[in-house]
C-alpha cells in the first residue's frame, strides 16, 4: 500500500468505514494517480451498486422558458423580458414536447427555466396540474434552487411582504424560510415530485459572486435544498467546475453537500440528495468564456488555488471582496479549463468523498460519449437521461444527445447490464435478453450520436428555434 493510501486510509475509505476529509481529499486529488483515483473511485461504486448493472433513465430536459432576472456569466442561453429570443412555451407546446417523450417509453421531465420576474404562483400550479391530469404517470422533476429564490421574490401571496425582485434576501430569515416553505408546499400539491439540482456551479462566495450574478447564493440554494427534503422530496446536487476556482472551492462545495446530507439523514427527514453530477464549465458564447486562459508556464500558480487554499486555511475572510481582492489580485481574472482528464479525476473524486450520496452521475452530455462511458470506470454508477433535447449548455458550447440504443450500448460495451431506472433508482428494466434496446439494432448506421450546438443567438418563436444546428458525429 502506498504512503497516501495508507495516511489516507483508502482501504476505510473503500470498505464505508472511514471518511474523506477535506484536507485529506485535497491530498488525493494533489499526489493519486488517474489510475488510482479510477480503481478506488469503481470499488466504492460496487460496494454501492454492485459490479453488473449500471442504469440510465428515459426524461426530457424541458426549458419552458427563457427569460431569466440574472446575469451568470457562463450563460449563453437566457435572456431579458422583452429581449429578441425571449420565450415561454405554450400549454401545447409543452405538452407536445411530453408527448413526444412518452411516446419513446418516458417517465420522467426535467422541467427548468429562467429566473422569471413575473410569472405568478397560479401559472406554475395550473403548469403542473395540467401536466398531471394529462400524463399522470410522468414524474416532475422540476424548478432548481435559484428559481425558488426567485419565487419568493416575485410571487404574491397572503400573509407575506412583497418584495422587489432581487430584494428577497431583505425579508427577515425566518419570513423566507417560511413563505419558501409555503410555495413549495403547493407546487408539491399540484403536482412537483422531486427537484434537480441546477444552480449550484461553485458554493465559494468568492467564486459565487464574480461568476453567478443576482443567482441565489449558497446559503439559499441549500436551504431551497433542505426545504425539500424536510417535504419528503428527493433531490440531485451539482457542480460546475473548470474556470475561476480553486481545487479546493470544490471540495468545500462538495463538503457543503455531504454536511447538508448528514443532516437530513440525522433530522431523518423524507428527502435526501440522491445523485451528484459535476460537468466542466463550456465556455463558448458566454463573458466568463472571455476571461484569458491560465499559463502553468507563466502564470504559475493558477491564483484560483492560491485563494481558495488561504481561505481554506482560514486565512481571508472569502466574504470579504476587498479582502480577497488584497490577498491574491489576479484570482477571478484568469481561467482554467477542465479536459477529459481533470473531469474523470474530479468525478472519482467526488464517488470517494461523497460518502451519504447514492448515485454519482456520468456527464456525458457534456464530454461526449466516449469519455462518458469511461466515466464508469471513475465512479460513475449512472448514466443519466437519453437526451432529446438541451438548450443551455448547447448555448455556451457542444452537447450530445444519445437514444435508449446508443446509452445501452455503451454501458454494455464497457462491461456492464444496462437497466432502465426511474427516479428514485429503481431498475423498471434489466436490459439482459435479446430484446433489449441496443441488442435489437441490425443497422448501427441509423444510430449516429448527434452534437447540440447554438452558433448564435437568433430569435426563437417556437419551442425548437433555439436549437440551430444539429451536427453528427
Ligand atoms: S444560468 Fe440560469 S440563472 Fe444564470 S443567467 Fe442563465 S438562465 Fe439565468
Amino acid at each position: 500500500m502506498t504512503n497516501l493510501a495508507h495516511d489516507l486510509r483508502i482501504d476505510d475509505v473503500i470498505a464505508g468505514r472511514a471518511r474523506l476529509s477535506p484536507a485529506g481529499a485535497l491530498r488525493l486529488y494533489r499526489e493519486a494517480s488517474l489510475h488510482d483515483l479510477g480503481r478506488w473511485a469503481s470499488a466504492v461504486a460496487e460496494r454501492m451498486h454492485g459490479p453488473r448493472v449500471r442504469t440510465y433513465v428515459i426524461d426530457r430536459n424541458i426549458n419552458y422558458t427563457n427569460v431569466c432576472s440574472a446575469s451568470c456569466t457562463f450563460c449563453a442561453f437566457k435572456r431579458d423580458l422583452g429581449e429578441e429570443g425571449a420565450y415561454t412555451l405554450s400549454r401545447e407546446q409543452l405538452h407536445e414536447k411530453v408527448r413526444q417523450l412518452t411516446a419513446i417509453g418516458g417517465t420522467q421531465i426535467l422541467i427548468q427555466g429562467g429566473m422569471h420576474p413575473e410569472l405568478p404562483l397560479e401559472f406554475y400550479e395550473q403548469m403542473l396540474g395540467d401536466l398531471k391530469s394529462e400524463f399522470p404517470g410522468v414524474h416532475i422533476h422540476g424548478f432548481s434552487p435559484p428559481e425558488f429564490v426567485e419565487f419568493v421574490a416575485v410571487f404574491d401571496l397572503p400573509g407575506f411582504p412583497r418584495t422587489e425582485p432581487k430584494k428577497s434576501h431583505e425579508l427577515p430569515p425566518e419570513v423566507w424560510q417560511e413563505k419558501l416553505t409555503a410555495i413549495m408546499r403547493r407546487l408539491q400539491a399540484a403536482g412537483l415530485d422531486s427537484l434537480p439540482g441546477g444552480g449550484g456551479e461553485i458554493f465559494a462566495e468568492h467564486v459565487r459572486r464574480r461568476i453567478g450574478i443576482g443567482k441565489a447564493s449558497a446559503e439559499q440554494w441549500l436551504a431551497v435544498m433542505s426545504t425539500a427534503h424536510r417535504l419528503g422530496m428527493w433531490t440531485s446536487a451539482t457542480m460546475m467546475f473548470g474556470h475561476i476556482e480553486g481545487v479546493m472551492d470544490r471540495i468545500d462545495h462538495m463538503d457543503r453537500v455531504r454536511q447538508a446530507q448528514d443532516r437530513a439523514i440525522a433530522e431523518n427527514w423524507a428527502g435526501r440528495y440522491v445523485s451528484f453530477i459535476a460537468w466542466p464549465f463550456q465556455r463558448e458564447n458566454t463573458p466568463l468564456g472571455r476571461v484569458p486562459d491560465w499559463d502553468p508556464e507563466a502564470d504559475a500558480p493558477f491564483p484560483g488555488d492560491e485563494l481558495a487554499d488561504r481561505v481554506a486555511a482560514g486565512k481571508v475572510d472569502g466574504r470579504d471582496k476587498m479582502a480577497c481582492d488584497e490577498a491574491v489580485p489576479t484570482a477571478g481574472k484568469l481561467v482554467r479549463m477542465a479536459g477529459a482528464s481533470e473531469y474523470l479525476r474530479m468525478q472519482a473524486l467526488s464517488r470517494l468523498f461523497l460518502d451519504n450520496i447514492h448515485s454519482i452521475g456520468s456527464s456525458w452530455v457534456t464530454m461526449g460519449p466516449k469519455i462518458g462511458q469511461l466515466a464508469l470506470f471513475y465512479g460513475a454508477s449512472d448514466m443519466g437521461s437519453v437526451m432529446m433535447e438541451e438548450n443551455v449548455v448547447s448555448a455556451a458550447g457542444t452537447t450530445y444527445c444519445l437514444t435508449e440504443e446508443l446509452l445501452c450500448h455503451l454501458i454494455r460495451e464497457a462491461g456492464f447490464v444496462p437497466a432502465q431506472r426511474d427516479n428514485r433508482y429503481n431498475v423498471l428494466k434489466l436490459h439482459e435478453g435479446p430484446d433489449a434496446p441496443d441488442l435489437r439494432v441490425t443497422d448501427w448506421s441509423t444510430q449516429r450520436v448527434k452534437k447540440l450546438h447554438i452558433e448564435k443567438h437568433e430569435s426563437a418563436p417556437s419551442s425548437e428555434a433555439v436549437i440551430l444546428s444539429v451536427g453528427k458525429k
